[in-house]
């Protein structure tokens, strides 16, 4: 059987993505003996168009992210979105809350028409997304899974319960008894609640749960007298792009 052809793409984003796969390790040779990359931005100099399945790192943050995007959708069967800022925005929707055209002016002052930026946007914008790893940067067991699961034609699980059923079975302290604030009950699991776990509150690099319970947010907020608004600045961290009223998460 001939192994799947893979392409391994990098949008705006940090590249740290990407290196998580380098950083595989022991896994690196086994994956590479399973599939066949033809592709990887960040690793290797050969570029092909051959290829089954892409795993796409960064958001649309500008024209030429989003000429490669459809170029990519139109050759692969299988999309595969990868970190915070492919599959929800991430850190490059700050952008989006100044307005392009601002914060070009702040960043590249009077150089700002040499760039091409356009509002920020997870990739779904723009094309069907097949499956999502998570968090920024994702577990690299997630990676290895997903990629595994791909390989043998199975859906990849991804956890679609909140960070604090993690917290809780670890048995943490909760930050809002250490005076922090925290977005764990609205946030998906599967990092292992990596923040609190650190002793700091989760900022939802995985994008919140399908139906997340708003109402446990705002009722924990206000058992320690707090409001929406202390919590705004977690949010936007990751989640600036998320289409919603951001008065009520
Ligand atoms: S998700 Fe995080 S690690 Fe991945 S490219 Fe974006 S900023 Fe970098
Ligand atoms: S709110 Fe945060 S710290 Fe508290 S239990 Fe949930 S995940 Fe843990
Ligand atoms: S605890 Fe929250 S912010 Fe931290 S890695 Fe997990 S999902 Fe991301």
């Amino acid at each position: 059987m001939s192994k799947p052809k893979v392409g391994i793409f990098g949008l705006t984003g940090c590249g740290g993505c990407q290196l998580e796969i380098l950083n595989l390790e022991d896994q690196l040779l086994d994956l590479f003996a399973a599939i066949d990359i033809v592709h990887f931005t960040e690793a290797i100099t050969e570029h092909s168009d051959n290829y089954d399945i892409a795993l796409i790192e960064g958001s649309v943050a500008t024209k030429h992210d989003l000429e490669r995007l459809e170029h990519i959708s139109k050759i692969a069967k299988v999309i595969v979105s990868i970190g915070a800022c492919s599959g929800i925005g991430g850190v490059n929707c700050l952008k989006n809350l100044y307005g392009v055209e601002k914060a070009k002016e702040l960043v590249y002052g009077d150089k700002k028409e040499w760039i091409d930026a356009i509002e920020t946007k997870p990739i779904d914008e723009y094309v069907k997304v097949d499956y999502y790893i998570r968090g920024c940067p994702p577990n690299r067991s997630e990676i290895v899974d997903v990629i595994r699961s791909l390989i043998v034609g199975k859906i990849p699980e991804i956890p679609n319960y909140p960070v604090c059923v993690e917290c809780k079975r670890l048995g943490n302290t909760c930050m809002y008894d250490l005076g922090k604030t925290c977005m764990g009950v609205v946030s998906r699991a599967g990092c292992g609640a990596r923040c609190p776990s650190a002793k700091s509150g989760c900022e939802a690099c995985r994008g919140f749960i399908d139906d997340p319970n708003v109402n446990a947010q705002k009722d924990l907020l206000a058992k320690y007298n707090l409001k929406i608004e202390d919590i705004m600045g977690m949010f936007n961290l990751y989640n600036a792009c998320k289409k919603t009223d951001r008065k009520t998460i």
